[in-house]
């Protein structure tokens, strides 16, 4: 191990190994293989290079992040490392120039994209491996949210080179993504090293959406003026669309998604890295592999398909450790639309159940009563106590029996179903509730229905409440283009009045709560 701390004062300057860095490198050094969870920003990088330098031979890294190895590249090399990547973008003499010092036992590390791995097999086999690391190894996991086919193609370095330690590193792992990893790169004898995914310097924060923009607009000059963030968005339209919004309110905002040209795309990103402050609005195209570690802030104004996906794009924020906000806007249209795209979508109808599931889980996470960090951790397998650092500990929400304005909204969904023979979306039940004789309403005779004008104690927004809430808490569900409401057989019991519906109060107005807690 001499080696390797030697390594790492020498080349990096640090001193001391964080975490688990430093079994997880003795292991890879031994000859073993192992598998590494660790949150983003929690040192997975070293894990595979250092072993690379103190192992004889070259490290060669699979990463699907082609947009980024040239600056990976340039890094190690004025660290002093000698260092070279084979991807799609190179020409031919490039590609041959690398292969040669491959060849002649030049480099340290060789970085390669998956897609590669297929042509390179002959050349690897004449070159000396020190080590096989995968990167982004979630990529392998179907059952993930970010699956990459040409990733299944990797047994082949078991199968090719056994006696190569491979390491695989995620920042992403849920127990299931976990067991597909090992399964599918046959790592079944690796070790499994799981870092605590905490990121306490992550203040996080669900607010329901009421003007997105606006809202994210106030916590950017009230908390985070001048400062550098993420803002994400689920289409590329409002990508666009948000970025000049927030720019002409006088913010450095530069859009982001795959259809922008690729030099515009390589600008905005290169802009948001090295510049001070600017705000990148961006699909989730952007920030896998992005290492700037004063982002001080990742909102989200549509919300993420899953939890994982959530983990990992609010895991941008702080890698510094200073304290960041994660902020996550989401409303019910939102449920609709992504319900929508999972039965629209492609993929079997297991592929569709795990989609379902995720963003049920999702969803209550939006809506929980209780500490949202302590849930995100439950999610990935670790128990914590309330965190004192979200907005659910800072501010508890009420909670208040709210099992007669769901019989309400119930009951005006089994009526219009039972006497009208059709299901209506989340607005027009609501007019009904609060006694609204819109066109709509009139013109379908709703007027007429006994629970017409039946919830005026509640306000639209607090109606918009109790209907996603209802819908997190799976006693309501939601289909279709047109999002229309049905109740699934757990609303009899609440019905029935067997059972009780605990809801959580909608704050009137968003504040901004208090910060505590850091690093
Ligand atoms: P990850 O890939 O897990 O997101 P990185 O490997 O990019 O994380 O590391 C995050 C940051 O932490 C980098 O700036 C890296 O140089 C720094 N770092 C990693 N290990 C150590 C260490 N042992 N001591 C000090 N800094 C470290
Ligand atoms: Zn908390």
């Amino acid at each position: 191990m001499t080696a390797a701390l030697d390594a790492l004062g020498k080349v990096w300057g640090y001193d001391a190994f964080r975490g688990q860095q430093g079994e997880i490198i003795e292991t890879v050094v031994r000859g073993d293989d192992a598998l590494v969870l660790m949150p983003t920003g929690g040192g997975k990088s070293l894990c595979y290079q250092i072993p690379s330098l103190v192992r004889e031979g070259t490290g060669v890294v699979i990463s699907p992040l082609i947009a980024l190895m040239h600056d990976q590249v340039d890094a190690l090399e004025q660290l002093g490392v000698r260092a070279a990547f084979l991807n799609s973008t190179q020409s031919p003499d490039e590609r041959r120039d690398v292969e040669r010092r491959l060849l002649a036992g030049e480099l340290d590390l060789l970085y390669l994209a998956p897609e590669r791995l297929p042509v390179a097999t002959g050349l690897l086999d004449r070159a000396r491996i020190a080590l096989f690391a995968i990167d982004e190894a979630h990529c392998v996991a179907q059952w993930g949210h970010d699956f990459r086919p040409d990733y299944l193609g990797l047994t082949i370095l078991h199968e090719r080179w056994p006696d190569v330690p491979r390491i695989a590193l995620t920042a992403t792992a849920t127990a299931e993504t976990r067991d597909e990893i090992i399964r599918n790169l046959r790592l079944d004898d690796a070790r499994v090293f799981v870092s605590s995914f905490d990121r306490p310097n992550i203040q996080y924060r669900i607010a329901p959406k009421q003007d997105a923009r606006n809202q994210l607009l106030r916590i950017i000059e009230t908390e985070h003026p001048g400062q550098a963030g993420i803002v994400y968005c689920l289409s590329r339209a409002s990508v666009e669309k948000t970025a000049e919004w927030l720019s002409g309110k006088g913010v450095t905002a530069l859009p982001y998604h795959a259809g922008l040209p690729a030099p515009q795309r390589a600008a905005n990103q290169s802009r948001f890295l090295r510049e001070d402050g600017v705000v990148m609005v961006a699909t989730i195209a952007f920030g896998m592999g992005i290492d700037k570690p004063d982002v001080r802030f990742v909102a989200h104004l549509d919300l993420p398909k899953s939890i994982e996906g959530y983990y990992q794009e609010t895991g941008r924020a702080g890698r510094d450790g200073l304290p960041s906000t994660a902020w996550l806007a989401y409303g019910l249209a939102d449920v609709v639309q992504q319900r929508r795209m999972i039965a629209d979508g492609d993929g079997g109808a297991q592929r569709k159940r795990a989609q379902g599931l995720h963003l049920d889980a999702m969803l209550a996470l939006c809506e929980t009563v209780k500490c949202r960090r302590a849930q995100l951790l439950r999610y990935f397998g670790e128990t914590s106590e309330p965190c004192g650092n979200c907005d659910t500990c800072l501010e508890p929400p009420e909670g208040f029996d709210g099992t007669v304005p769901a019989q309400k909204l119930m009951s005006t969904v089994v009526r219009l179903q039972r006497e009208h023979g059709q299901r209506y979306g989340a607005g027009h039940l609501v007019d009904i509730l609060l006694g609204r004789e819109t066109e709509r309403v009139t013109r379908f005779g709703h007027t007429g229905l006994s629970t017409f004008g039946i919830g005026t104690e509640l306000g639209e927004q607090e109606w918009r409440g109790v209907v996603r809430q209802l819908l997190a808490q799976g006693l309501l569900e939601v289909q279709g283009e047109y999002g229309v409401l049905s109740l699934p057989e757990a609303a009899g019991p609440v019905l029935r009045g067997e059972q009780q519906v605990v809801l959580r109060r909608e704050p009137e107005r968003v504040r901004t709560p208090r910060r505590s807690r850091t690093r």
